[in-house]
Protein backbone atom coordinates (compact mmCIF):
# COMPACT_ATOMS: atom_id res chain seq x y z
CA UNK A 1 0.00 0.00 0.00
CA UNK A 2 0.82 3.39 -0.63
CA UNK A 3 1.62 4.74 2.62
CA UNK A 4 0.66 8.28 1.39
CA UNK A 5 -2.80 6.67 1.88
CA UNK A 6 -2.34 5.93 5.31
CA UNK A 7 -1.40 9.72 6.90
CA UNK A 8 -4.40 11.00 8.98
CA UNK A 9 -6.14 14.16 8.53
CA UNK A 10 -4.70 17.32 10.06
CA UNK A 11 -7.77 17.37 12.29
CA UNK A 12 -7.78 14.04 12.95
CA UNK A 13 -4.57 14.22 14.71
CA UNK A 14 -5.26 17.64 16.52
CA UNK A 15 -8.25 15.70 18.21
CA UNK A 16 -5.28 12.56 19.28
CA UNK A 17 -5.30 12.89 22.73
CA UNK A 18 -1.54 11.45 22.49
CA UNK A 19 -1.24 15.32 21.39
CA UNK A 20 -3.51 16.59 24.04
CA UNK A 21 -1.16 17.63 26.48
CA UNK A 22 0.85 19.42 23.34
CA UNK A 23 -1.99 21.98 22.24
CA UNK A 24 -2.26 22.58 26.23
CA UNK A 25 1.09 23.69 26.99
CA UNK A 26 2.04 25.53 23.10
CA UNK A 27 -1.70 26.11 21.45
CA UNK A 28 -3.85 24.46 19.26
CA UNK A 29 -2.19 27.11 16.40
CA UNK A 30 1.14 25.57 17.25
CA UNK A 31 0.22 22.41 16.82
CA UNK A 32 -1.49 22.61 14.01
CA UNK A 33 1.49 24.17 12.26
CA UNK A 34 4.14 21.09 13.16
CA UNK A 35 1.32 18.37 11.93
CA UNK A 36 1.36 20.28 8.66
CA UNK A 37 4.65 20.66 8.49
CA UNK A 38 5.05 17.00 9.65
CA UNK A 39 3.16 15.51 6.78
CA UNK A 40 3.86 17.71 4.47
CA UNK A 41 7.22 15.97 4.73
CA UNK A 42 5.90 12.63 5.05
CA UNK A 43 4.15 13.44 1.18
CA UNK A 44 7.53 14.09 0.19
CA UNK A 45 9.54 10.92 1.93
CA UNK A 46 7.07 8.66 3.39
CA UNK A 47 9.70 6.24 4.45
CA UNK A 48 10.39 8.67 7.41
CA UNK A 49 8.05 6.60 9.07
CA UNK A 50 9.38 3.74 10.47
CA UNK A 51 8.12 0.89 12.49
CA UNK A 52 4.31 1.70 14.16
CA UNK A 53 3.07 4.33 12.00
CA UNK A 54 0.77 5.53 14.40
CA UNK A 55 3.48 6.43 17.32
CA UNK A 56 6.10 6.96 14.79
CA UNK A 57 3.73 9.88 13.37
CA UNK A 58 2.80 11.20 16.72
CA UNK A 59 6.53 11.28 17.84
CA UNK A 60 7.67 13.18 14.93
CA UNK A 61 4.41 15.74 15.62
CA UNK A 62 5.61 16.17 19.14
CA UNK A 63 9.25 16.75 18.19
CA UNK A 64 8.57 19.18 15.85
CA UNK A 65 6.36 20.93 18.76
CA UNK A 66 9.41 21.08 20.78
CA UNK A 67 11.63 22.47 18.49
CA UNK A 68 9.54 25.02 16.88
CA UNK A 69 9.01 26.27 20.51
CA UNK A 70 12.64 26.12 21.59
CA UNK A 71 13.91 29.68 22.62
CA UNK A 72 16.41 31.03 19.97
CA UNK A 73 18.68 32.34 23.10
CA UNK A 74 19.97 30.23 25.93
CA UNK A 75 22.11 29.53 28.56
CA UNK A 76 25.52 27.98 27.90
CA UNK A 77 28.60 27.23 29.88
CA UNK A 78 31.52 29.09 28.88
CA UNK A 79 34.59 27.00 29.22
CA UNK A 80 36.57 29.34 27.22
CA UNK A 81 38.06 30.83 29.47
CA UNK A 82 37.42 34.36 27.88
CA UNK A 83 35.67 36.47 30.35
CA UNK A 84 34.08 38.78 28.71
CA UNK A 85 33.15 37.17 25.93
CA UNK A 86 31.64 38.88 23.11
CA UNK A 87 29.70 36.32 21.23
CA UNK A 88 28.81 34.87 24.89
CA UNK A 89 26.78 38.02 25.88
CA UNK A 90 29.96 39.61 27.38
CA UNK A 91 29.17 40.43 31.33
CA UNK A 92 27.12 38.00 33.20
CA UNK A 93 25.16 39.45 35.74
CA UNK A 94 25.25 39.31 39.62
CA UNK A 95 22.47 37.79 41.19
CA UNK A 96 21.40 41.24 42.33
CA UNK A 97 21.32 42.89 39.48
CA UNK A 98 19.35 39.63 37.74
CA UNK A 99 16.99 39.98 40.74
CA UNK A 100 16.57 43.69 40.25
CA UNK A 101 16.21 43.47 36.20
CA UNK A 102 12.87 41.15 36.98
CA UNK A 103 11.19 43.20 39.41
CA UNK A 104 11.61 46.04 37.13
CA UNK A 105 10.22 43.90 34.35
CA UNK A 106 6.55 44.90 35.28
CA UNK A 107 4.94 48.15 36.20
CA UNK A 108 7.52 50.52 37.89
CA UNK A 109 7.83 54.05 38.44
CA UNK A 110 10.44 54.53 36.06
CA UNK A 111 9.29 57.89 34.04
CA UNK A 112 7.02 58.94 37.47
CA UNK A 113 8.30 60.91 40.90
CA UNK A 114 6.44 59.00 43.18
CA UNK A 115 6.07 61.89 45.24
CA UNK A 116 4.24 64.31 43.52
CA UNK A 117 2.72 61.58 41.10
CA UNK A 118 4.34 63.65 38.59
CA UNK A 119 5.92 62.56 35.28
CA UNK A 120 9.57 61.62 35.97
CA UNK A 121 12.38 60.93 33.68
CA UNK A 122 13.89 57.99 33.18
CA UNK A 123 17.43 59.38 32.73
CA UNK A 124 17.28 60.43 36.46
CA UNK A 125 17.46 56.77 37.99
CA UNK A 126 21.36 55.71 38.60
CA UNK A 127 22.49 59.52 38.17
CA UNK A 128 23.38 59.63 41.98
CA UNK A 129 25.11 56.29 42.07
CA UNK A 130 27.06 57.28 39.09
CA UNK A 131 28.54 60.89 40.25
CA UNK A 132 29.32 58.96 43.57
CA UNK A 133 31.38 56.34 42.11
CA UNK A 134 32.62 58.35 38.76
CA UNK A 135 33.19 62.09 41.10
CA UNK A 136 31.12 63.97 38.67
CA UNK A 137 28.91 66.80 38.36
CA UNK A 138 26.40 64.53 36.02
CA UNK A 139 25.80 61.63 34.40
CA UNK A 140 23.72 60.07 32.01
CA UNK A 141 22.86 56.48 30.80
CA UNK A 142 22.33 55.25 26.92
CA UNK A 143 21.88 51.83 25.48
CA UNK A 144 25.22 51.08 24.99
CA UNK A 145 28.55 52.89 24.72
CA UNK A 146 27.93 53.16 20.85
CA UNK A 147 25.33 55.17 21.45
CA UNK A 148 26.92 57.39 24.03
CA UNK A 149 29.99 58.28 21.76
CA UNK A 150 27.83 59.00 19.17
CA UNK A 151 25.37 61.59 21.02
CA UNK A 152 28.39 63.19 22.33
CA UNK A 153 29.94 63.46 19.28
CA UNK A 154 26.35 64.60 17.39
CA UNK A 155 26.06 67.33 20.08
CA UNK A 156 28.71 68.64 20.47
CA UNK A 157 29.92 68.35 16.41
CA UNK A 158 27.19 68.17 14.75
CA UNK A 159 28.41 69.92 11.14
CA UNK A 160 31.84 70.34 12.58
CA UNK A 161 34.75 69.23 13.30
CA UNK A 162 35.67 66.09 15.52
CA UNK A 163 39.13 65.87 16.10
CA UNK A 164 40.84 62.46 16.62
CA UNK A 165 44.14 61.05 16.30
CA UNK A 166 45.07 58.61 13.24
CA UNK A 167 46.18 56.27 16.33
CA UNK A 168 42.99 55.84 17.66
CA UNK A 169 40.50 55.26 14.19
CA UNK A 170 39.87 52.00 15.66
CA UNK A 171 37.28 49.30 15.10
CA UNK A 172 35.86 47.71 18.15
CA UNK A 173 34.07 44.10 17.35
CA UNK A 174 30.55 44.35 16.40
CA UNK A 175 31.48 46.86 13.61
CA UNK A 176 31.82 50.08 16.01
CA UNK A 177 34.19 51.92 13.40
CA UNK A 178 35.06 55.57 15.05
CA UNK A 179 35.39 57.28 11.66
CA UNK A 180 31.98 56.09 10.48
CA UNK A 181 30.32 56.61 13.59
CA UNK A 182 31.90 60.47 13.64
CA UNK A 183 30.01 60.72 10.16
CA UNK A 184 27.06 58.83 11.02
CA UNK A 185 26.79 61.35 13.85
CA UNK A 186 26.83 64.35 11.30
CA UNK A 187 30.30 65.40 12.41
CA UNK A 188 33.09 65.95 10.17
CA UNK A 189 36.29 63.59 11.13
CA UNK A 190 39.69 65.95 11.22
CA UNK A 191 42.14 62.99 11.45
CA UNK A 192 45.67 63.97 13.01
CA UNK A 193 48.52 62.84 13.47
CA UNK A 194 49.88 59.40 12.30
CA UNK A 195 49.24 55.95 13.17
CA UNK A 196 51.50 55.62 15.57
CA UNK A 197 52.81 58.95 16.83
CA UNK A 198 50.16 61.92 17.55
CA UNK A 199 52.17 64.90 18.85
CA UNK A 200 49.96 67.93 21.02
CA UNK A 201 51.07 70.10 18.63
CA UNK A 202 49.42 67.65 15.48
CA UNK A 203 45.77 68.93 17.77
CA UNK A 204 46.63 72.54 18.26
CA UNK A 205 47.11 72.55 14.58
CA UNK A 206 43.78 71.15 13.57
CA UNK A 207 42.00 73.80 15.85
CA UNK A 208 40.10 76.34 14.26
CA UNK A 209 36.54 77.68 13.77
CA UNK A 210 34.64 74.86 12.55
CA UNK A 211 35.94 72.09 15.36
CA UNK A 212 33.05 71.08 17.38
CA UNK A 213 34.96 68.32 19.98
CA UNK A 214 38.31 66.78 20.52
CA UNK A 215 37.49 63.06 20.83
CA UNK A 216 39.97 61.08 23.00
CA UNK A 217 39.53 56.77 22.15
CA UNK A 218 40.67 54.03 23.81
CA UNK A 219 42.00 51.40 20.93
CA UNK A 220 41.01 48.78 23.02
CA UNK A 221 41.69 45.65 21.45
CA UNK A 222 44.37 47.14 19.60
CA UNK A 223 47.68 48.07 20.51
CA UNK A 224 51.02 50.27 18.54
CA UNK A 225 53.99 49.16 20.13
CA UNK A 226 57.57 50.52 19.77
CA UNK A 227 57.82 53.86 18.00
CA UNK A 228 54.50 55.11 19.39
CA UNK A 229 53.43 58.20 21.47
CA UNK A 230 49.94 60.67 21.81
CA UNK A 231 49.96 63.15 23.97
CA UNK A 232 48.44 62.27 27.95
CA UNK A 233 44.98 63.14 29.02
CA UNK A 234 46.36 66.10 31.13
CA UNK A 235 47.91 67.71 27.96
CA UNK A 236 44.91 66.81 26.27
CA UNK A 237 42.54 68.48 29.04
CA UNK A 238 45.36 71.56 28.65
CA UNK A 239 44.52 72.43 25.08
CA UNK A 240 40.66 71.52 25.74
CA UNK A 241 40.80 74.12 28.48
CA UNK A 242 42.77 76.94 26.16
CA UNK A 243 40.73 76.12 23.30
CA UNK A 244 37.54 75.75 25.31
CA UNK A 245 36.35 72.82 23.37
CA UNK A 246 34.93 70.52 25.05
CA UNK A 247 37.09 67.04 25.49
CA UNK A 248 35.22 63.46 25.32
CA UNK A 249 37.45 60.68 26.43
CA UNK A 250 35.75 57.02 25.30
CA UNK A 251 37.41 54.78 27.93
CA UNK A 252 35.51 51.77 26.68
CA UNK A 253 36.07 49.15 28.81
CA UNK A 254 34.91 50.98 32.12
CA UNK A 255 37.18 50.09 34.90
CA UNK A 256 36.09 52.79 37.47
CA UNK A 257 39.16 52.43 39.54
CA UNK A 258 42.57 50.57 38.89
CA UNK A 259 42.68 49.26 42.71
CA UNK A 260 39.42 46.76 41.59
CA UNK A 261 42.21 44.34 39.16
CA UNK A 262 45.43 44.79 40.94
CA UNK A 263 48.00 43.37 38.99
CA UNK A 264 46.48 43.99 35.91
CA UNK A 265 48.31 46.18 33.20
CA UNK A 266 47.03 49.67 33.18
CA UNK A 267 43.91 50.38 31.56
CA UNK A 268 42.13 53.58 31.50
CA UNK A 269 39.99 54.26 34.26
CA UNK A 270 36.97 56.54 34.93
CA UNK A 271 38.36 58.25 38.12
CA UNK A 272 41.64 59.08 36.15
CA UNK A 273 40.20 60.55 33.57
CA UNK A 274 37.42 62.23 35.58
CA UNK A 275 40.39 63.51 37.40
CA UNK A 276 42.49 64.53 34.86
CA UNK A 277 39.50 66.77 34.03
CA UNK A 278 37.91 64.93 30.98
CA UNK A 279 34.44 66.89 30.12
CA UNK A 280 33.11 63.75 29.37
CA UNK A 281 33.61 60.05 29.89
CA UNK A 282 32.09 57.66 27.74
CA UNK A 283 32.38 53.79 29.23
CA UNK A 284 30.13 50.51 28.38
CA UNK A 285 28.25 49.12 31.26
CA UNK A 286 28.57 45.20 30.32
CA UNK A 287 32.80 45.15 30.09
CA UNK A 288 34.92 45.63 33.16
CA UNK A 289 31.86 47.26 35.35
CA UNK A 290 30.09 43.93 34.74
CA UNK A 291 27.03 45.26 34.16
CA UNK A 292 24.30 45.27 32.04
CA UNK A 293 24.85 46.26 28.33
CA UNK A 294 24.61 50.10 28.51
CA UNK A 295 26.58 53.32 27.70
CA UNK A 296 27.45 55.57 30.44
CA UNK A 297 28.00 59.06 30.13
CA UNK A 298 29.81 60.72 32.79
CA UNK A 299 31.05 64.74 32.86
CA UNK A 300 30.41 68.56 33.05
CA UNK A 301 26.54 69.18 33.94
CA UNK A 302 25.93 71.78 31.52
CA UNK A 303 27.08 69.26 28.81
CA UNK A 304 24.95 66.54 30.25
CA UNK A 305 22.41 68.59 30.22
CA UNK A 306 22.41 69.76 26.71
CA UNK A 307 22.70 65.61 25.68
CA UNK A 308 19.53 65.11 27.74
CA UNK A 309 17.64 67.56 25.39
CA UNK A 310 19.28 65.93 22.27
CA UNK A 311 16.60 64.14 20.16
CA UNK A 312 18.58 61.16 19.15
CA UNK A 313 18.62 60.23 22.95
CA UNK A 314 15.07 59.10 22.08
CA UNK A 315 16.66 56.65 20.13
CA UNK A 316 19.52 55.59 22.57
CA UNK A 317 17.21 55.13 25.43
CA UNK A 318 17.76 52.64 27.65
CA UNK A 319 15.33 50.31 28.72
CA UNK A 320 13.46 49.74 32.35
CA UNK A 321 15.64 45.77 33.23
CA UNK A 322 18.48 47.60 31.74
CA UNK A 323 18.71 50.42 34.42
CA UNK A 324 17.23 48.19 37.40
CA UNK A 325 20.20 45.83 36.86
CA UNK A 326 22.53 48.70 36.09
CA UNK A 327 21.53 50.55 39.07
CA UNK A 328 21.85 46.97 41.28
CA UNK A 329 25.64 46.44 39.43
CA UNK A 330 26.87 50.20 40.52
CA UNK A 331 25.50 49.48 44.29
CA UNK A 332 27.61 46.44 44.47
CA UNK A 333 30.39 48.94 42.76
CA UNK A 334 29.95 51.31 46.46
CA UNK A 335 32.11 48.88 48.15
CA UNK A 336 35.48 47.47 46.10
CA UNK A 337 35.81 44.83 48.14
CA UNK A 338 31.80 43.75 47.94
CA UNK A 339 31.71 44.09 44.43
CA UNK A 340 35.31 42.04 43.97
CA UNK A 341 32.99 39.50 45.26
CA UNK A 342 29.66 40.20 44.11
CA UNK A 343 30.06 40.93 40.90
CA UNK A 344 30.71 38.44 38.25
CA UNK A 345 33.52 39.87 35.86
CA UNK A 346 35.29 41.02 38.76
CA UNK A 347 35.52 37.62 40.43
CA UNK A 348 36.07 35.70 37.87
CA UNK A 349 38.91 38.44 36.43
CA UNK A 350 40.62 38.33 40.17
CA UNK A 351 40.27 34.39 40.81
CA UNK A 352 43.77 33.20 41.83
CA UNK A 353 44.91 30.11 39.18
CA UNK A 354 45.20 28.21 42.42
CA UNK A 355 41.77 29.22 43.46
CA UNK A 356 40.57 27.79 39.92
CA UNK A 357 42.58 24.43 39.50
CA UNK A 358 40.74 23.34 42.97
CA UNK A 359 37.76 23.84 41.55
CA UNK A 360 38.53 22.44 38.52
CA UNK A 361 40.12 19.30 40.40
CA UNK A 362 36.87 19.22 42.82
CA UNK A 363 34.45 19.22 40.30
CA UNK A 364 35.51 16.52 38.02
CA UNK A 365 36.04 14.28 41.04
CA UNK A 366 32.42 14.86 42.11
CA UNK A 367 31.26 14.63 38.40
CA UNK A 368 33.33 11.19 38.15
CA UNK A 369 31.52 9.87 41.74
CA UNK A 370 34.92 7.62 42.30
CA UNK A 371 35.12 6.53 38.23
CA UNK A 372 38.19 7.11 36.80
CA UNK A 373 38.39 9.62 34.28
CA UNK A 374 38.42 8.83 30.36
CA UNK A 375 41.82 8.42 28.98
CA UNK A 376 42.93 11.50 27.88
CA UNK A 377 41.39 13.64 30.31
CA UNK A 378 43.01 15.72 32.37
CA UNK A 379 43.18 18.77 34.27
CA UNK A 380 45.98 21.49 33.72
CA UNK A 381 46.91 24.44 33.89
CA UNK A 382 45.50 27.11 31.31
CA UNK A 383 45.75 30.67 29.72
CA UNK A 384 42.79 32.34 30.07
CA UNK A 385 42.09 35.82 28.60
CA UNK A 386 39.77 39.02 30.03
CA UNK A 387 38.58 39.82 26.31
CA UNK A 388 35.70 42.42 25.40
CA UNK A 389 38.78 44.77 23.96
CA UNK A 390 40.48 44.94 27.18
CA UNK A 391 43.78 44.11 28.54
CA UNK A 392 44.78 42.98 24.54
CA UNK A 393 47.46 40.63 25.14
CA UNK A 394 47.24 40.20 28.56
CA UNK A 395 46.95 36.37 29.84
CA UNK A 396 45.27 34.95 33.32
CA UNK A 397 47.07 32.08 34.25
CA UNK A 398 44.24 29.60 34.70
CA UNK A 399 43.14 26.29 34.95
CA UNK A 400 40.65 23.63 33.09
CA UNK A 401 40.06 20.27 31.69
CA UNK A 402 41.80 19.24 28.53
CA UNK A 403 41.11 16.57 26.26
CA UNK A 404 44.55 15.41 25.01
CA UNK A 405 45.37 15.95 21.19
CA UNK A 406 45.19 12.61 19.59
CA UNK A 407 42.65 10.68 22.04
CA UNK A 408 41.34 7.38 20.62
CA UNK A 409 37.36 8.20 19.90
CA UNK A 410 37.78 11.34 17.55
CA UNK A 411 38.78 14.99 16.76
CA UNK A 412 38.94 17.97 18.78
CA UNK A 413 36.21 19.54 16.67
CA UNK A 414 34.38 16.80 16.88
CA UNK A 415 34.35 16.51 20.57
CA UNK A 416 33.21 20.46 20.41
CA UNK A 417 30.41 19.70 18.24
CA UNK A 418 28.96 17.24 20.71
CA UNK A 419 29.81 19.70 23.34
CA UNK A 420 27.95 22.49 21.34
CA UNK A 421 25.00 19.70 21.25
CA UNK A 422 24.19 19.53 24.97
CA UNK A 423 21.51 20.64 27.21
CA UNK A 424 23.09 23.38 28.09
CA UNK A 425 25.54 23.48 25.52
CA UNK A 426 29.13 23.64 26.35
CA UNK A 427 31.52 26.01 24.84
CA UNK A 428 35.58 25.17 25.08
CA UNK A 429 38.26 26.04 22.79
CA UNK A 430 40.74 24.46 21.21
CA UNK A 431 44.05 24.99 21.37
CA UNK A 432 47.05 23.04 19.64
CA UNK A 433 44.84 19.72 18.87
CA UNK A 434 43.52 19.75 22.57
CA UNK A 435 40.01 20.71 23.60
CA UNK A 436 40.08 22.57 26.85
CA UNK A 437 37.04 23.42 29.14
CA UNK A 438 38.52 26.89 31.09
CA UNK A 439 37.27 27.15 34.58
CA UNK A 440 37.74 30.30 35.31
CA UNK A 441 34.75 31.17 33.24
CA UNK A 442 32.63 28.33 34.71
CA UNK A 443 30.45 30.00 37.37
CA UNK A 444 31.42 28.88 41.05
CA UNK A 445 29.02 25.96 42.60
CA UNK A 446 28.95 25.01 38.73
CA UNK A 447 32.15 23.09 38.13
CA UNK A 448 30.49 19.91 38.35
CA UNK A 449 27.41 20.14 36.59
CA UNK A 450 30.15 21.42 33.66
CA UNK A 451 32.21 18.35 34.40
CA UNK A 452 29.30 16.46 33.71
CA UNK A 453 28.86 17.38 30.24
CA UNK A 454 31.77 17.02 29.47
CA UNK A 455 31.81 13.59 30.40
CA UNK A 456 29.29 12.96 28.61
CA UNK A 457 30.24 14.66 25.68
CA UNK A 458 33.69 12.66 25.89
CA UNK A 459 31.29 9.34 26.26
CA UNK A 460 29.47 10.21 23.07
CA UNK A 461 32.13 11.52 20.80
CA UNK A 462 34.13 8.24 21.95
CA UNK A 463 31.09 6.26 20.87
CA UNK A 464 31.02 6.68 16.86
CA UNK A 465 34.94 6.90 17.10
CA UNK A 466 38.38 4.69 17.15
C1 LIG B 1 33.60 48.42 23.41
C2 LIG B 1 33.88 49.82 23.04
C3 LIG B 1 32.90 50.61 22.44
C4 LIG B 1 31.54 50.07 22.12
O1 LIG B 1 30.82 49.90 23.29
P1 LIG B 1 29.42 49.10 23.29
O2 LIG B 1 28.97 49.19 24.70
O3 LIG B 1 29.73 47.73 22.82
O4 LIG B 1 28.51 49.82 22.35
C5 LIG B 1 33.20 51.90 22.13
N1 LIG B 1 34.42 52.41 22.39
C6 LIG B 1 35.40 51.69 22.97
C7 LIG B 1 36.72 52.32 23.23
C8 LIG B 1 35.17 50.36 23.32
O5 LIG B 1 36.12 49.63 23.88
Amino acid sequence: MDPRRALPSVDALLGDPALGPAVEAHGREAVKQSVRRVLEGLRKDPAALEGDADEALRGLILADVERAAAPSLRAIVNGTGVVLHTNLGRAPLAEEAIAAAARAAGYGNVEYALETGERGSRYDHCVGLLRELAGTDAALVTNNNAAAVSLCVNELSAGRETIVSRGELVEIGGSFRIPDVVARSGAILREVGTTNRTRLTDYSAAVGADTGVLLRVHPSNYRVEGFADRPTIDELVELSRDTGLPLVHDIGSGLLRTDLLPGFPPEPTVAESVSAGADLVTLSGDKLLGGPQAGLIVGRADLIARLRRNPLLRAFRVDKTTLAALEATLLLHRDPEVASRRIPTLRMLRETAESVERRARAGLEEALAGAPPPAGLSIARTEAVVGGGSFPGFALPSAGWVVAAGRAGGSPDALAAVCRGLRPPLIGRIHDGDFTVDVRTVPEGHEAAAAALLLEAVGKSGDGGS
